[in-house]
């Protein structure tokens, strides 16, 4: 059984230039400066592959996914 999983973001790594909401735009929204808005919720099975990409294609590493622990 795959477990869920969430995108965080590390505000203070992220440079913002938006390259993230280009690769998952279903998820990724940016704000006014540029800086990502992520949906909380758990990535949809279809999306995890984009999902993947987004976080292997950012500059500073600062997108990152997170296995939510079954309870
Ligand atoms: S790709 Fe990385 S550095 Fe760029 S906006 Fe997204 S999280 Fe920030």
């Amino acid at each position: 059984m795959s477990r869920d999983e969430v995108l965080v973001l590390d505000p203070i790594g992220c440079a913002g230039h938006g390259l993230c909401a280009e690769l998952l735009p279903e998820w990724i929204t940016l704000d006014e400066w540029g800086y990502p808005i992520l949906r909380p919720e758990a990535i949809p099975p279809e999306l995890l592959p984009h999902a993947r990409r987004a976080v292997a294609a950012c500059p500073k590493l600062a997108l990152r996914l997170r296995a939510l622990s079954a309870s």
